[in-house]
C-alpha cells in the first residue's frame, strides 16, 4: 500500500498512472534511483545510521516472523511471540526459540551484513562513524563484525530471568538438555510438553528462576535505554540507510521518516518499494546482498 497522496504529486506517479501498471511504479522508482548521486552523498557523510530489518536476515536463510513464511508448525509465529503464549504454553514457546537459536547458529552472515561491518571498520579509521540499528534478533550483524549495534527487539542469544531479572549472553546448543532434538517446524510434530522445571533455568546463586528469551514480544514495550540511544543517533546522523524492512513494525517504521523530516538524505534498500518510499531521497530495489556492497564500497575520495 503506497501513500497515494504523496505519489500523486510526483511526475513519476502520473507517468505510472497513465500506464496503469504497478510494475511501472516499481520500474520508475528504480530508474529514479541514482547510485552515483548516492555515492557522492555517502562520500561526504560523517555519521551514518543504518536501520536493518528481516530482509537482511532472509538472505542468510532466516525466515521473517511475519508474512506468509511466518509459521512454525500450525501456528502463526507472531502468536507465539507473546508474553501470554509464554505463560500458557511455556514449553512450546521455548521449543520455538530453540529452533530460532539453532537456525541462527547455523546461518552465515550475508554479503549485506559483511558490507555493513567492513564499512564501519573503514570509516572508523577515517574518524567517521557508522551505527547499525536493527530489528533482527539473530546476532548476524555482530557475527559479521559490526560493533556499534543497537538491537531494538533484543537478541535471541540473551536470556532474562523471570525471578531475579538477570540478563546474560547464552550461546549454548542446545540451551538445555531437554530441548535436544526438539523444535522442528514440521506441522506434524506434536508439542514436546517439557515440564517447566526442565526448561532453561537461572544459574545465579540460589535463584533457579525460569529464563525467557531476552527479546521484545508483541505487546511489549521497547527498552527505553536503547530507544534513547536510537533517538540520539537519528538526531545526529547525516545519512541514513533503511535496509530490508517492510516498514510495518512500530516504532521502527518511523525511524527513517523521522530522519527524512530533518532534511537528511535517506536511502532505502529493499526488494520492493514500501509505504515510506516516497518520503526518501533514494530507493534501490533488489536484494540487499547485491545492492549494499556496491553502495558501501570505498569511494574514490577515501584514503
Ligand atoms: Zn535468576
Amino acid at each position: 500500500m503506497l501513500a497515494l497522496s504523496e505519489l500523486m504529486n510526483t511526475h513519476m506517479w502520473r507517468a505510472a498512472a497513465h500506464s496503469g501498471r504497478w510494475t511501472a511504479v516499481n520500474q520508475l522508482i528504480r530508474t529514479h534511483s541514482d547510485m552515483a548521486e548516492f555515492r557522492e552523498v555517502f562520500s561526504k557523510a560523517r555519521h551514518i545510521a543504518i536501520i536493518t530489518g528481516a530482509g537482511v536476515s532472509a538472505e542468510s536463510g532466516i525466515p521473517s516472523i511475519r508474512g506468509a513464511e511466518g509459521r512454525w508448525r500450525t501456528w502463526k509465529t507472531q502468536d507465539l511471540a507473546t508474553p501470554q503464549c509464554f505463560s500458557r504454553h511455556t514449553s512450546r514457546v521455548w521449543e520455538f526459540y530453540h529452533y530460532r537459536r539453532e537456525l541462527a547458529l547455523r546461518a552465515r552472515a550475508s554479503a549485506a551484513h559483511r558490507a555493513i561491518a567492513e564499512c564501519e571498520e573503514r570509516l572508523r579509521r577515517q574518524k567517521r562513524s557508522l551505527v547499525v540499528i536493527t530489528q533482527n534478533i539473530d546476532e548476524l550483524h555482530r557475527r559479521a563484525g559490526s560493533t556499534r549495534l543497537l538491537e531494538v527487539h533484543g537478541n535471541v542469544f540473551q536470556t532474562r530471568c523471570l525471578s531475579c531479572g538477570n540478563v546474560e549472553a547464552n550461546h549454548r546448543s542446545p540451551i538445555c538438555p531437554s530441548l535436544q532434538g526438539k523444535g522442528s517446524p514440521d506441522p506434524g510434530v506434536p508439542d514436546a510438553l517439557i515440564p517447566v522445571r526442565d526448561l532453561p533455568r537461572c544459574e545465579q546463586k540460589a535463584c533457579d528462576g525460569l529464563l525467557r528469551p531476552h527479546v521484545v514480544w508483541f505487546g511489549e514495550t521497547l527498552d527505553s535505554h536503547i530507544l534513547t540511544k536510537v533517538e540520539k543517533e537519528l538526531e545526529t546522523c547525516d545519512l541514513c540507510l533503511v535496509v530490508g524492512t517492510a516498514a510495518v513494525v512500530y516504532p521502527a517504521a518511523m525511524f527513517g521518516p523521522q530522519v527524512a523530516s530533518r532534511g537528511v538524505p535517506v536511502a532505502e534498500f529493499n526488494t520492493r518499494p514500501t509505504v515510506n518510499t516516497p518520503r526518501y531521497r533514494f530507493h534501490f530495489s533488489g536484494r540487499c546482498a547485491d545492492t549494499l556492497p556496491v553502495a558501501l564500497a570505498p569511494h574514490e575520495s577515501e584514503d
